[in-house]
């Protein structure tokens, strides 16, 4: 064998794989038909946040009135924004290039497909490996009546590059993670945006009570939301789209005019064209790789990880599993085996949550009880000028478990860990209201989330 390990795929479940296989010994290689860091490093996690970041700053300095801040005009210089972003995808991407020849990682370039169960194809070379582990990753969906041509109609790639002047109006469909983000950068950099979402609630998969929170200051902030709407086509007349939208509820049909639409309707993951089917490694229906605790598929060993075996689609998920799949191949102890993974949606405010809902604490037959703390009691959200956003702590009244928070706030996506490590070491309620949390910070808002479980939160009536 060329290899003891092959990782397909080099975004952050692969390289991550592909680095701990190599610190723990093992000969390794990792195939990548596109740029290293895959979606989240190139298309995906960083440059979204580099122009929420952006976009967040034009908010921010048009409220600095409030303290006696004023500018001139903003001027805004588009194409130094977008290079601005590229240059660091490029220097993170540049750094995974850097650890892999620093871990002696060896970095095959072009599309891999299976041979046979032991053997890739990867752009012109044949090579074998003892183990391999598939991190191909994922794709977005596809909305049939609205082809994206990366101009008119974009996906999550195509919206990463601000067009100058950017669109007067544009439309959003789907209000997850990528359309609400979006829409705020979009927002944020002048355009009217609308986001419509199927279900009734946006971000369907967050607790109802704090999806509702977020919607509230988003749509203070100017976006328009509308829930229970869906879109059925356009039409393009003098350069606008004309886009029917639909009440899913009554049935009700109208027309809006837009001068762009991005569609945020999903993802799918990239398992066709592999040569699975060859190798005898066996897909869901929907495509993702059947995998167990160890990230074996139904080849013991052929292991697949990220975005390729499901939900949730995250970078950091995809990161411990190919730490999992990497230690299992090198003999170690290891296992997907977590309480809880975090979920961020990167707007300002944020909405960070991880552990279970409201809704799937009582589905799961628990005596919920549930903590709140407004941010408009917090100090520190006061000298931030940002008091929208709220902390949700739910509960186990009977054993006083934590079970998990979600929060809308500045900033929550690097508080919420705490609540991660709570989870994942068994606290009770008490144990957070016990620990001393730093004044003034927004990480106290836990905490007296924690102290109104028990009625206890001293700067709010406990009700
Ligand atoms: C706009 C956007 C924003 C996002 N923001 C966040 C965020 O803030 N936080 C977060 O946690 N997640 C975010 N995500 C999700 C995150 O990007 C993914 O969960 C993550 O990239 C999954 O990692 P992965 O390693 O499974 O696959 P990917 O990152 O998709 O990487 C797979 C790699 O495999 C390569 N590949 C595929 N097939 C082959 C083949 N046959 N041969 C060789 N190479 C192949 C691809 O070129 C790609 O580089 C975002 C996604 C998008 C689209």
């Amino acid at each position: 064998m060329d290899y003891d390990v092959l990782v397909i795929g080099a975004g952050p479940g692969g390289y991550h794989a592909a680095i701990r296989a190599a610190q723990l010994g093992l000969k390794v290689a990792c195939a990548e038909m596109g740029n290293v860091g895959g979606v989240c490093l190139n298309i995906g996690c960083i440059p979204t946040k580099a122009l929420l970041h952006a976009g967040e700053e034009i908010r921010a300095s048009k409220h600095a009135a409030d303290f006696g801040l004023t500018f001139g005009e903003m001027k805004l210089d588009i194409a130094k924004l977008n290079g601005w972003k590229d240059g660091i995808v490029k220097r993170l991407t540049g750094g995974v290039g850097s650890l892999f020849k620093a871990n002696k990682v060896t970095h095959l370039v072009g599309q891999a497909t299976f041979l046979d169960a032991h053997t890739v194809q990867v752009g012109d070379k044949r090579v074998t490996a003892s183990n391999i582990i598939v991190a191909t990753g994922s794709e977005s969906a596809a909305l049939p009546p609205f082809p994206v041509d990366q101009q008119r109609i974009v996906d999550s790639t195509g919206a990463l590059v601000v067009p100058d002047p950017v669109p007067a109006r544009m439309l959003a469909i789907g209000a997850g993670a990528i359309g609400l983000e979006f829409a705020q950068v979009y927002n944020n950099l002048g355009s009217k945006v609308k986001v419509i979402e199927f279900a009734p609630q946006v971000v369907p998969a967050a607790d109802a009570d704090a999806a509702k929170e977020l919607a509230k200051v988003l749509r203070k902030q100017g976006i328009v939301i509308e829930t229970g709407t869906k879109a059925n086509g356009y039409t393009e007349k003098n350069g606008e789209l004309h886009v029917e939208l639909e009440d899913v509820k009554t049935g009700e049909k109208r027309v809006e005019v837009f001068d762009r639409v991005l569609v945020a309707v999903g993802r799918r993951p990239r398992s066709g064209g592999l040569g699975l089917d060859v190798a005898g490694v066996q897909t869901t229906d929907r495509g993702f790789i059947t995998v167990d605790k160890e990230m074996r598929t139904t080849v013991p060993h052929i292991f697949a990880i990220g975005d390729v075996v499901g939900n949730p689609m995250l970078a950091h998920k995809a990161m411990k599993e190919g730490l999992v799949a990497a230690e299992v191949i090198a003999g170690k102890k290891s296992a997907m085996d977590v309480v809880a993974i975090p979920a961020v949606v990167y707007t300002t405010p944020e909405l960070a949550w991880v552990g279970l809902t409201e809704a799937e604490a009582k589905a799961k037959g628990y005596n919920v009880k549930t903590g709140n703390f407004p941010l408009s009691a917090s100090g520190r959200a006061m000298t931030l000028g940002d008091t929208d956003g709220f902390v949700k702590m739910i509960a186990d009244a009977d054993t006083d478990l934590l079970l998990g928070a979600h929060i809308v706030a500045p900033h929550a996506s690097d508080f919420l860990a705490e609540v991660g490590l709570g989870l994942e070491m068994a606290a009770t309620v008490t144990d957070i209201s016990l620990t001393i949390h730093a004044h003034p910070t927004l990480s106290e808002s836990i905490l007296e989330a924690a102290e109104n479980v028990h009625k206890q939160a001293i700067h709010i009536m406990n009700r």
